[in-house]
């Protein structure tokens, strides 16, 4: 069974609908959070994985906020999944983070407001360290098919992750600026805390969509995509990014089925609380109260 997944983002479905990304649907797993979204088994041998699409598996029907995080990351888990890594497609803050360029980010600043967090309601667990925040292994796997594309790739980034569904004012772009972050998106948090949280392994891959708000001068457009945040070139330019997308993740997926047992901080996180005798060695008991200790 495959211990890598991939959580797909924006155009997942596009590139599910037109056969790029095809395997057997599985569909939605149950979990104590309600139904995950409709998980895929693709690929074979050493490229095989899950799949899952985060906002839906035949259009943009479900935006970030809206996301049942949690549901996704617990029916990974209990597939056996030990590593996720995931694409998404933010904005850019920093202008030389040009659209359709990718970005293996390291670093994430959360200013969501309204989601559902953590697994740990009960039992006082999950203080637990956020450095590295991505898998190193991971985006090491990551960074090597990202440079096979061709294409422009930054090694490193900070992303801020926004609610939504609204996009971000000029001046709340401003202030993400003067905090460091060079991509604004929706979709990243609290997924890579999650997956922490139950001593997964997550890393992700960006492709750059647009210029954020009040980065380049553009005029308002009614009907068009982002209201005429972006240019044709840049559509094209997107558009080409996103057919490297597969073929990414497939070698990435690869890699890591090859890499040996894991011995990265991602599969210890929980290691204070078991060695304090707070939680037993069933993952699934950890969110009742006594964590099945
Ligand atoms: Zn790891």
């Amino acid at each position: 069974m495959p211990t890598v997944a991939c959580i797909g983002g924006s155009m997942a479905y596009k590139l599910m609908a037109d056969g790029t990304l095809s395997g057997e649907r599985l569909g939605p797993q149950e979990t104590p959070f309600g139904p995950s979204a409709a998980v895929y088994e693709l690929g074979e041998g050493t490229t095989a994985m899950y799949f899952l699409s985060r906002h839906g598996e035949r259009g943009y029907h479900q935006a970030p906020r809206f996301i049942n995080h949690r549901a996704n990351i617990w029916a990974l888990k209990s597939l056996g999944v030990e590593r996720i890594l995931s694409w998404s497609g933010p904005g850019a803050i920093s202008r030389k983070m040009t659209p359709g360029s990718v970005v293996v980010i390291d670093d994430l600043i959360d200013e969501t407001r309204h989601r559902q967090d953590t697994f740990f309601e009960h039992g006082g667990l999950g203080f637990i360290r956020q450095a590295p925040v991505f898998c190193d292994t991971c985006r090491d796997a990551l960074l090597a098919a990202a440079e096979k594309t061709g294409l422009l790739v930054h090694a490193k980034g900070v992303y801020a992750c926004t609610e939504g569904p609204r996009l971000e004012t000029p001046g709340e772009i401003r202030k993400l600026a003067v905090f460091g972050a060079d991509l604004v998106g929706m979709s990243l948090a609290p997924e890579v805390f999650l997956a922490r949280e139950l001593e997964m392994c997550y890393a992700a891959v960006c492709y750059v969509t647009n210029y954020a708000e009040g980065v380049v001068k553009r005029p308002y457009q009614a009907g068009l995509r982002f209201e005429g945040m972006t240019t044709a070139g840049e559509d094209s330019a997107i558009a080409a990014t996103v057919e490297h997308l597969p073929q990414l993740i497939r070698n990435a997926v690869e890699t890591l089925t090859l890499a040996p047992k894991r011995t990265c901080p991602c599969s210890q996180a929980m290691a204070r609380y078991r060695r304090r005798g707070d939680i037993g060695d069933d993952w699934r008991k950890w969110i009742e109260p006594g964590g099945g200790a």
